[in-house]
């Protein structure tokens, strides 16, 4: 079993890196069917207004601390965490793909962005196995679970936003046998190059989300005051309760 903390009522795994990625390369070695999940601030704001996201977080067999404010919601109880940027982790996802000839499946993003990530991981590793990609704009998610069913993909990326990638990811568990998938926000958008990673020294203090929000000003209302407001409920749920 890995350790678990509560935010809110919320489960975070307290793992390493390294861990987490064991922890997938076993499931996916083993064919277990698994949920991911890189949680962040708002997620956990969102969810509480929404009881079936609130249920795939509840239910997902890991939830790794994607945003810093994540991190510091764990520091104000006393624990030490790592932050595993979803980023990061579907990099050395792919790796791991590449070298132990995992099905890999990409559902998400723009048409063009899709294509040009699925261009961009061809020519880096020439051995992995893409069995699936799909942009992020369809009406119908039986569909799309029906092709990566066909297509055998055992380890499903899904970069759709939070809250539609979980739901997505949910009844993707619900309906196949042994695929391992991980809700990636706008990691697509990161990996096919179309959108810089935030400098070193911004990733280096836990600023990606400032970087981002000032190369894309219209993200300012999704951190305010959604951000602050989680830190304080934090706060009160750290003064309040303990972590298990
Ligand atoms: N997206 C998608 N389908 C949708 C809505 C969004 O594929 O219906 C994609 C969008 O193109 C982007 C990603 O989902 O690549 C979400 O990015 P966002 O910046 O909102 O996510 P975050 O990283 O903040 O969770």
């Amino acid at each position: 079993m890995i350790k678990t903390a509560k935010i809110q009522g919320f489960k975070i795994n307290l793992l390493k890196y390294n861990e987490a990625l064991d922890f997938v390369k076993t499931s996916l070695d083993n064919g277990e069917n698994i949920q991911i999940v890189t949680i962040n601030p708002e997620m956990i704001e969102a969810a509480k207004q929404n009881p079936e996201f609130s249920d795939a977080l509840k239910y997902a067999e890991l939830v790794v601390p994607d945003g810093v404010g994540i991190k510091i919601a764990l520091k104000f109880k006393g624990i030490n965490q790592e932050q595993i940027r979803g980023v990061d982790f579907a990099k050395s996802l792919i790796e791991l793909s590449a070298k132990n000839s995992y099905k890999l499946a990409l559902v998400g993003a723009k048409p063009e962005i899709n294509k040009k990530l699925v261009e961009v991981l061809k020519g880096k590793y020439p051995e992995l196995n893409i069995v699936y990609a799909h942009d992020g704009y369809f009406k119908n998610d039986d569909e799309i679970i029906d092709d990566i069913k066909k297509s055998g993909a055992n380890l499903v990326f899904t970069a759709l936003g939070a809250p539609k990638q979980e739901l997505f990811n949910a009844k993707l568990k619900s309906i196949t046998q042994g695929v391992a998938s991980i809700g990636l926000g706008g990691t697509f958008d990161v990996l096919s190059g179309s959108v810089k990673l935030a400098p070193p020294i911004y990733r280096k203090l836990g600023l990606e989300w400032l970087y981002r929000t000032l190369k894309q000003p219209e993200r300012f209302k999704r951190i305010f005051p959604t951000l602050p407001l989680f830190l304080f409920h934090s706060i009160m749920d750290a003064v309040g309760g303990k972590a298990e």
